[in-house]
């Protein structure tokens, strides 16, 4: 156990310096490909179809160029094969001995068959180790009580994270979601939890619902720090600064829980995207074109689909599967002072738009138009004349301009909008500003399009 002033639970992992992450990935992503290959029928006739062995990947070059193996829908598949011919529904791709599954968890899919993740005994320890990090990271201590208010039933961020939390000591209340409110708050009276766990949503809803249902504002529980994860609400400013100042509390962005990931925000009042903290266990920012599917280059700022792959796994590891998830990757330093790569989860490949040969993505447009907070009030839509994602004309963009804003500074703020926009996402879009609370605050999943054409 670290010393309770340390930033780190383990202080030697999450500041390795670049090469040896790099040489410590390799060795384990070559013993993975070899695991998987000669464990599951799945890779088997994946590398068969590449026409590749494991022993034949011995560079970072070797390995990004391997293309994707795994996709959502294969992920789906080669679950319902096993559940067809092998007997468990825990897929093609499971390596261990059934015997030794001891976990399962479902993945939030979204409608229909549940998608499955299973864990070993060494699963659970590296899940525990990985998840203790981030928990450390924002300021939990061994004794201290965090209220668990997660789906629990089959979810990954509800027992997995609960058995986290017991692991390194810490006192997890685990309600759950499906406790509903009043219930929460029974709990967080009587034990007085200094951590919340819930989605940015659960947050927002307690705000409102707490007077009601117990005669309490959120404010006076005690609540210093929210761990949030589901949902992109604490990575967005409006959502963060209004958790904050209603329950006087830290609001930090979490993803992770299967395969090894974890990664949160900082303590730096900005979002600063998410830090990786467990390069040892997994690859986030293996980025290729979501058009063209070619490997993109690492560098600071880049946004591409993340392939994601998982190299200290033994159940059913994930390799080279491609996510929906549009990923950026930060990898200069954070003015927080913490060291490691940093990534923001932008959307879904969906929502890509191509804009005279550019990839925009909607999400990376909200970004940089909340730098420009209180001027505008950080909500905005892209307005789509015609089916996505080509754009033909420049790309039209609806922004709440702040509420302190005379009409004579709106053509400045155009211009320094613009002048940003141009520089880090390379085009041009004509904005129209509209007043303040006029678009809608329909969900915080954010829907950022807005259809002006006739869907066909
Ligand atoms: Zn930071």
């Amino acid at each position: 156990m670290p010393d309770r002033a340390s930033p780190y639970w383990n202080e030697a992992a999450e500041t390795r310096p670049e090469e040896e992450i790099r040489d410590l990935q390799m060795r384990k992503i070559r013993r993975q490909l070899a695991y998987c290959h000669e464990h599951s029928p799945y890779y088997r006739e994946k590398f068969r179809q590449i026409g590749a062995l494991p022993a034949e990947i011995r560079t970072w070059e070797d390995f990004r160029r391997l293309p994707v193996m795994l996709t959502p829908e294969q992920y789906k598949e080669q679950q319902e094969q096993s559940s067809a011919e092998d007997g468990h529904p825990y897929g093609r791709i499971l390596c261990a001995p059934l015997r030794e599954v001891i976990g399962v968890a479902s993945t939030s899919g979204t409608t229909g068959r549940p998608t499955l993740t299973a864990f070993t005994r060494r699963d659970i320890d590296s899940t525990n180790e990985v998840l203790a990090r981030a928990f450390w990271r924002i300021g939990i201590r061994p004794g201290d009580t965090v209220l668990h208010a997660f789906g629990l039933s089959m979810w990954v961020a509800g027992i997995p994270l609960v058995r986290a939390l017991e692991a390194m000591g810490a006192r997890p209340i685990a309600v759950g979601a499906e406790g509903g409110t009043e219930r929460l708050l029974l709990f967080a009276r009587l034990t007085r939890p200094s951590v919340l766990l819930c989605t940015p949503s659960f947050a927002e809803h307690l705000i409102e619902r707490a007077p009601e249902v117990a005669g309490i504002e959120v404010g006076e529980l005690g609540i210093q720090r929210i761990f949030c994860c589901g949902e992109p609400g604490a990575g967005l400013p409006e959502v963060r600064k209004k958790l904050a100042n209603a329950w006087g509390a830290k609001i930090y962005d979490f993803a992770g829980g299967p395969w090894g990931i974890s990664s949160v925000s900082c303590h730096h009042d900005d979002y600063q995207g998410m830090h990786l903290l467990s390069e040892d266990y997994c690859l986030h920012y293996d980025l290729i074109d979501p058009q063209t599917r070619a490997p993109m280059e690492l560098s600071d700022g880049v946004i591409g689909a993340a392939v994601f792959t998982t190299y200290d796994w033994d159940a059913a590891p994930p390799v080279k599967f491609l996510l929906n998830d549009l990923n950026q990757i930060h990898t200069s330093p954070c003015p927080c002072g913490m060291p490691g790569k940093r990534r923001r989860i932008l959307g879904r490949i969906d929502d890509l738009l191509i804009v005279k040969g550019i990839n925009v993505y909607p999400a990376a447009i909200r970004n940089v138009v909340n730098g420009f907070v209180p001027r505008v009030t950080g909500e905005m839509r892209v307005v789509l004349h015609e089916p996505p994602p080509r754009v033909t004309t420049p790309l039209h963009i609806k922004i709440e301009r702040g509420a302190g804003v005379a009409d004579a500074d709106l053509a400045e703020l155009e211009r320094q909008i613009g002048a940003r926009i141009r520089d880090l996402l390379r085009f041009t879009p004509r904005i129209e500003f509209v007043a303040p609370a006029t678009l809608a605050r329909s969900t915080l999943k954010g829907k950022l399009i807005e259809r002006m054409y006739q869907p066909s």
